[in-house]
């Protein structure tokens, strides 16, 4: 099936923008909301991660106490690399059994890293990049999360740049300050017409060749 990347730095407005295009009918697979929820309660990954990181890894409710892990993950690469070696391939797992259930004109994989990782990029079709200046991205998630700024532009530093991303990018959608969510989902709603165009193309082309 023809396969988008949609990804973003954080606040950029992906969820917003995957929001509206499963409500038109595309299937969306978010990897973050996978991640989420393998470290709820009873999640695939809170097993493991106790394994690994200890008791203190863990809140008294039976979740990943994601401060804790950010703070640690941040300040030393080894345990980074721990982290990811435990969640990527139950993500990997998660991602495939939903894609294998997808039904819809085309498929959306939302993915806040996929330029850092490398390992999405093979996988779609099509790079869209929800494109924010930094500033507007540290306003909307404090709104969003109550973070600190410098927790924020911690995390920001972390990820790529807007320009790395803009660089692999096939569509942008604009979502900087200036951009309301009534402009927002008119470029979000072009965008869904053109990968609806895009794959029924596709799949006529390899109908053709079966
Ligand atoms: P991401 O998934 O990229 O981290 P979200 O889609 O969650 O970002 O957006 C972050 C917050 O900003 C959300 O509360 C969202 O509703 C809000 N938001 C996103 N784009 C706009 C916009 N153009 N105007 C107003 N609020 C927006």
């Amino acid at each position: 099936m023809f396969s988008i990347g949609l990804t973003g730095g954080i606040g950029s407005g992906k969820t917003q923008v995957a929001d509206w295009l499963a409500q038109w009918g595309a299937a969306v697979i978010d990897t973050d909301r996978i991640a989420h929820e393998l470290t709820t309660s009873a999640g695939a990954a809170i097993e493991p991660l106790r394994q690994a990181f200890g008791p203190a890894a863990i809140t008294a409710d039976g979740r990943l106490d994601r401060g804790w892990m950010r703070d640690r993950a941040f300040a030393d690469p080894d345990v980074r690399q721990r982290l990811e070696a435990i969640l990527h391939p139950l993500i990997d797992q998660a991602v495939r059994a939903q894609a294998d259930r997808a039904q819809g004109p085309y498929r959306v994989y939302v993915v806040p890293l996929l330029v850092e990782s490398g390992r999405w990029r093979d996988r779609v079709d099509r790079i869209c990049v929800v494109d924010c200046d930094p500033a507007t991205q540290v306003r909307r998630v404090q709104g969003r999360s109550g973070l600190t700024p410098e927790t924020i532009e911690r995390i920001m530093s972390a990820q790529a740049s807007r320009e790395d991303r803009l660089a692999v990018a096939d569509d942008i959608i604009v979502n900087d300050g200036a951009t309301d969510l009534d402009a927002l989902r008119r470029r979000s709603w072009s965008c869904h017409q053109s990968w609806c165009e895009l794959a029924s193309r596709s799949s006529h082309g390899s109908a053709i060749h079966d």
